[in-house]
């Protein structure tokens, strides 16, 4: 299942991302430009916009929650997914490309002495080569997910 948002969702744009789904984020105005993107790429488009056109073979789900946890929460809802803790934290919530793991040592310079020190595991994106680790960037990530319920 692969997503296409439109502007006004920015924040559910990385929220996708950390869940591991391939979550494009369409900034422009022009409908029909997000109509032709959503269907060349096979995106399901994710929207606050009432007003598209239904077009034939074209999905599209009207989020309604303004809220970033409802919004999470009426996604998964509205397309029957459950979020799989293998997949969560596999892309890069800025580029959305697979993240792939790197060596402890190749990542020295590039965090923090005292994360160097306390996590073993490092990832990095292959695009903007940010590095990621367990816990610090996603500490509340967790938390939060256990506050939205998957299965209401
Ligand atoms: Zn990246």
């Amino acid at each position: 299942m692969k997503f296409l948002l439109t502007k006004e969702l920015g924040r559910l744009v990385k929220w996708l991302r950390i869940l591991g789904f391939d979550t494009e984020y369409f900034k422009q105005d022009n409908t029909s430009s997000l109509i032709i993107e959503a269907l060349r790429s096979g995106r399901i488009i994710i929207t606050r916009n009432h007003r598209l056109p239904r077009s034939g073979g074209i999905q599209i789900t009207v989020i309604e929650a303004e809220r970033i946890k409802e919004q999470v929460a009426e996604v998964l809802k509205a397309l029957k997914i459950k979020p799989d803790s293998d997949m969560m934290f596999t892309r890069c919530i800025l580029c959305n490309e697979k993240l792939k793991e790197i060596e402890k040592e190749k990542v020295k310079d590039k965090v923090p002495e005292y994360v160097f020190k306390t996590q073993e595991d490092f990832i990095t994106c292959p695009k903007c080569k940010r590095i990621y680790w367990q816990g610090t960037h996603w500490g509340d990530v967790t938390k939060t997910l256990k506050e939205i319920k998957w299965n209401s």
